[in-house]
């Protein structure tokens, strides 16, 4: 049986969405794929409220976490983590040969400004790393107020992970002089997963014009210079079968209009929030708390894969916590194209299953 999808990524993608990947091939080279990629560049920069150069790469969201790390590091890393994505970054750089120091904070907890201030009042990073939005826990970190500190310390390079955010959430990367911001296609984008997209500072890219081994296939540097110096076009083939949807779905999301696709999400996180507090506790404070998921501490003992067992019977899926919280919460995401409605349809049935009214 077919399930919706209540999992942070893959997401549910609309039947005229993923019609659009069977769009027929065009040459990577030809004139067609160079106004593709202007066009979504173009739609993306609007995304992110951003005048930055847009680089796509074939691979997920993890593809360009790394580049950015290994390309832009000349000294050292700090890599601030508040989950299991955060400490993903600290391992991508430890695995490059890249110098790199883990601030992690408590689990469920946010990274505080005042320490990524301490941190970087040392003098010793030359980069920085932060998660917007920890798809592990559900905690939304302070973006602004980070980059308020950030802001203090011209000469390092700040790189977001926005992966579970971008596209539900407001994301105003030169307000926030977020030099390489980094999202995936099959999370609030709404697309199949396939192609990491990033914004890149031209600052970004002069520094790591002077970091060695960047690598070949996620050179952050060999991709910008093919998109300036080869009309919009890649080193190697990218995936244009995605292409061709992100180009579409990116026309649907300004049809909606940003603020109302951003609305829409901060509704549906606060609907599914009060369902949690009625029925269980919330797992983060709820200031802190994820627009694009919610992580529901598991109060009444439940068990979370009979849970999703019977969801699926009746078409639905949610995710159980990640890691160590597997069976102590439960994740329920609601971002892309999902509404109220599926929403109100999905916790019915839960109260159903649970016997709870
Ligand atoms: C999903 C996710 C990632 C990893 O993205 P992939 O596209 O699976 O590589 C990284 N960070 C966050 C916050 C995520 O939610």
């Amino acid at each position: 049986m077919r399930k919706k999808l209540f999992i942070p990524g893959p997401v549910e993608v609309k039947q005229e969405i993923l019609n659009k990947m069977a769009t027929p091939m065009i040459g990577h080279r030809s004139k067609e794929a160079s106004k593709l990629q202007r066009d979504i560049s173009d739609k993306l920069r609007k995304l992110f409220y951003t005048e930055n150069e847009i680089l796509l790469s074939t691979s997920s969201g993890s593809g360009l976490m790394e580049a950015a790390v290994r390309c832009c590091t000349k000294n050292r890393a700090a890599v601030f983590s508040i989950g299991s994505f955060g400490d993903r970054w600290h391992e991508m750089a430890r695995s490059n040969g890249i110098e790199a120091d883990l601030f992690k904070s408590e689990t469920g907890g946010i990274t505080e400004p005042e320490i990524v201030d301490e941190v970087l009042s040392t003098g010793k990073y030359d980069l920085i790393t932060v998660t917007h939005n920890e798809t592990s826990t559900g905690v939304m970190n302070p973006l602004e107020e980070i980059s308020n500190v950030v802001r203090k310390y011209p000469d390092v390079i700040f790189c977001v992970d926005t992966v579970s955010s971008a596209g539900g959430v407001k994301v105003e990367v030169d307000k926030l002089k977020i030099d390489i911001c980094i999202t995936s296609s099959q999370k609030a984008l709404g697309l199949p997963p396939g192609l990491s997209i990033c914004t890149v500072s031209e600052r970004a890219v002069e520094k790591a014009r002077g970091v060695k081994n960047r690598g070949y296939y996620l050179d952050l540097v060999s991709l910008y210079d093919a998109i300036k110096k080869k009309d919009y076009q890649y080193p190697s083939t990218p995936n244009l079968s995605l292409m061709f949807a992100l180009d579409y779905q990116l026309d649907r999301i300004m049809q909606e209009g940003l603020d109302n696709r951003f609305k829409r999400h901060q509704e549906m996180a606060e609907y599914t929030r009060e369902w949690a507090k009625r029925n269980f506790e919330l797992f983060a404070e709820e200031k802190y708390a994820s627009v694009t998921l919610t992580t529901i501490k598991n109060t009444r003992g439940t068990s979370v894969k009979d849970l999703n067992e019977e969801l699926g019977k009746k078409g639905f899926a949610i995710s159980n916590g990640y890691g160590e919280l597997k069976e102590k919460t439960f994740r329920i995401a609601h971002m892309a194209d999902l509404d109220l409605n599926d929403l109100k349809e999905l916790l019915t049935v839960i109260e159903e299953i649970l016997s709870i009214s």
